[in-house]
């Protein structure tokens, strides 16, 4: 049976003190979470070693925000997979829209980060998701499709049978506008459509999760859709409590 997750991408927010903070907070409720459920936190890298060593008696999970394409050298200012592993990291965030947008990531780059997270036994959580234009314009399926494709095609079954994906529509990301829950559940289901053309039945075990102002008003209707495996969540995730009723909403 697929998982049920809920990750949040803190982004560039939060210093060290707000960080091991939220840690503190967040573990007093960790008897509360749903057994059922995966939570995953991605917090700039500087902070996965203290999070992993708070975490791991809860087993709540940490995860990268972004890899290099390379394993090592002289990448100044880059982190690779093995280095995020090495601190703690069993997840990375890939191909969100803001690193494809502001850092120019190609579908070759995104597919070679793939390889690297796998390399190092981290599961990527991939992104995809059409900006306003295009859903405006109703293309929204055929924009993610291609988007899969792109990257679909340079992966091993394998490896596309190890992913995470997020949905996340660029108009929904840090707006306050929400994919209803039936805009939703129809592009994950197209979504895993392109994943049995990949890898067949195994695509019914790969969680396919939605991001976009997901908030603790909204979560429980997004999550009783069928496709709807859990939620990446931005804004509501760098609070302790938004966050923690997200996760309850399983
Ligand atoms: C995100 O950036 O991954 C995201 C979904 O942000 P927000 O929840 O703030 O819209």
């Amino acid at each position: 049976m697929r998982k049920n997750i809920v990750a949040g991408n803190w982004k560039m927010n939060l210093d060290a003190d707000e960080a091991s903070q939220f840690a503190l907070n967040f573990i007093k409720h960790k008897s509360s979470f749903p057994e059922d459920v995966d939570v995953i936190v991605c917090p700039p890298a500087v902070h996965l070693q203290d999070l992993a060593d708070v975490f791991y008696d809860f087993n709540i999970g940490v995860g990268g925000q972004n890899c290099s394409v390379h394993s090592s050298g002289a990448y100044t200012g880059e982190i690779s997979a093995g280095i995020l592993k090495s601190v703690g990291a069993s997840y990375v965030i890939l191909g969100h829209s803001e690193r494809r947008e502001y850092f120019n990531e190609s579908a070759t780059q995104l597919a070679e980060k793939i390889k690297q997270a796998l390399e190092n036994k981290l599961i990527p959580i991939f992104c995809c998701g059409e900006p306003l234009s295009v859903r405006k314009e109703n293309s929204h399926v055929a924009y993610v499709k291609q988007q899969l494709d792109e990257v679909f095609g340079e992966l091993s079954q394998a490896q596309i049978s190890q992913l995470i994906i997020a949905y996340e529509p660029i108009w929904a990301i840090g707006t306050g506008e929400t994919a209803s829950p039936q805009q939703a559940q129809e592009i994950h289901h197209e979504i895993r459509k392109v994943l049995n053309n990949y890898i067949g039945e195994n695509a019914d075990e790969i969680s396919i999760l939605y991001g976009g102002s997901v908030k603790p008003n909204n979560a429980k209707e997004l999550f009783s859709e069928a496709d709807i495996d859990g939620a990446l969540v931005g804004g509501a995730s760098l609070n302790p409590e938004d966050f923690l009723a997200i996760i309850k909403s399983f």
